[in-house]
């Protein structure tokens, strides 16, 4: 770790190191180049799409709930700190936080399973491929290039999981899904930092709109250990501010215990190069107490938020809109956008597939009005 060149471990990525671009461009002047992917990101259009995209609640639903924009921005935060501590890129880090969930379909993953069931019979339907497919072929901002011609390791690391299936028709990209290497330690940390991120902002969410309790909490060790300690600090503490002590202690808790984790990983791995670290196993991690912690808090985030029957009301109506618009682009393909028409003709499910995808979850509803409700036009 002492190791250190410009500020970054002789194993983080760098400017230096990278496999670069797809099509090849003057270097940045005042900025790295993964300074200017993070740049890139941030003035798609996919990208200001997720504030209107679900999480876990439906954006209309209430002002206060995290969009996919703000849990985003929320996994950069965390996943800056924990890059910058173990001297990795933290553009890096921030740029593949940002755009990890720009794939992401209307209503979450209720959106994602029901695309994925419409084009089984079409090569299927995954997000993180989709992130890809927006960063290298969908977004219209150059005239030189489709899509946003990102950094590789940039692109390796919105490509979280992939099939070998798929990772067949990647080329470059889809070599370390076959041949059994690791992304860098910064795809790695954006994984956890994904993870820390929900698991946290689902707990403040899911008390903030009454559908779990407090005492329910006290079930769950994580919690209910940092809740106890915010009590005894502050005994007359009650409400929201003692809801937010405690998940504030929580996220610090699991940053602190990834980060001696990874760091004494790092060094028994004695990383000496990026290529070093495709070869190692997975290096960043939480302790083995940590990952049981972890397991508890999502299993009951599972059952007592996620499959609440007031989500599973909304989920399930979310998977028919989905359905219903899929199926009747599909059926007659005129009734695409004309900017869609064209590609539709040479690819009609991809086209519908893309189309929908792309929707905000307040557009779908209200293109699903306008192909199905009678008396709207
Ligand atoms: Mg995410």
């Amino acid at each position: 770790m002492s190791d250190v060149l410009n500020g970054l471990a002789l194993y983080a990525v760098r400017d230096d190191n990278s496999r670069g671009r797809r099509a090849d461009e003057p270097r940045p002047k005042a900025r790295s180049e993964f300074q200017r992917d993070r740049d890139r990101i941030i003035h798609s259009t996919a990208f200001r799409r997720l504030e209107y995209k679900t999480q876990v609640f439906v954006n209309h639903e209430g002002d206060l709930f995290r969009t996919r924009l703000t849990h985003s921005i929320e996994v950069a935060q965390i996943g800056r700190a924990i890059a910058r501590a173990l001297n990795l890129n933290d553009d890096l880090v921030e740029a593949v936080s940002l755009a990890h969930d720009l794939g992401h379909t209307p209503f979450g993953h209720a959106g994602q399973d029901a695309l994925n069931e419409c084009m089984r019979e079409h090569g299927g339907f995954e997000h993180n491929l989709q992130s890809l497919r927006i960063v290298d072929q969908l977004e219209e901002r150059y005239g030189a290039f489709d899509g946003l011609n990102l950094m590789y390791e940039t692109r390796e690391g919105i490509l979280k999981h992939c099939s070998a299936k798929n990772a067949r028709l990647l080329g470059d990209l889809g070599e370390r899904f076959l041949g059994n290497q690791r992304p860098s330690l910064e795809a790695q940390i954006c994984n956890l930092a994904d993870e820390i991120a929900y698991n946290n902002h689902d707990i403040d969410d899911g008390l903030r709109s009454g559908l779990i309790t407090l005492d329910q909490l006290e079930d769950v060790s994580l919690f209910a250990r940092h809740a106890a300690e915010v009590r005894k600090e502050y005994p007359q503490i009650t409400g929201r501010r003692m809801v937010h002590e405690t998940i504030r202690r929580m996220i610090d808790t699991q940053v602190t215990d990834l980060l001696t984790e990874t760091t004494r990983a790092i060094t028994e791995a004695r990383l000496e190069s990026l290529g070093d670290v495709h070869a190692a196993p997975v290096l960043v991690s939480f302790s083995p107490a940590m990952q049981e912690e972890n397991r508890l808090l999502k299993g009951f985030l599972r059952e007592a938020l996620y499959r609440h029957y007031q989500v599973l009301r909304m989920t399930n109506k979310a998977r028919r809109i989905i359905r219903e618009l899929f199926t009747a682009f599909l059926d007659e393909p005129r009734l695409l956008p004309p900017q869609y028409q064209a590609y539709a003709a040479e690819d009609k499910a991809r086209a519908v597939a893309d189309y929908v995808a792309g929707m905000t979850d307040r557009y779908a509803m209200k293109e699903h009005r306008r192909l199905f409700a009678v008396g709207e036009i």
